[in-house]
């Protein structure tokens, strides 16, 4: 049981989580940018998230191998998923 979450709103954050990589990304509209930013400034475990993305995308683009870099984006993302509930 997570109070932390239902404070949050489990749902929102549940939507939030899957647009991480598109957020890290540029790839969502200026609303939903705005949206994921501010749950990441409140919510530790997406902002955990996002820091491990950033991580693992930043390495990979240096290597420039962009499909690759999905796949482990989507693993992670997934990893992260199955954690809590
Ligand atoms: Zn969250």
């Amino acid at each position: 049981m997570s109070s932390n979450h239902e404070r949050i709103g489990l749902f929102r954050h549940r939507r939030l989580r899957s647009s991480v990589s598109a957020y890290i990304d540029n790839e969502l509209g200026p609303d939903e940018t705005a949206e994921v930013r501010d749950h990441l400034r409140v919510c530790p475990g997406c902002a955990a998230i996002e820091a491990q993305l950033r991580r693992i995308v930043s390495s990979l683009k240096r290597t420039s191998t962009r499909h690759y870099d999905e796949l482990v984006v989507a693993r992670v993302t997934e990893q992260w998923s199955s954690r809590e509930g």
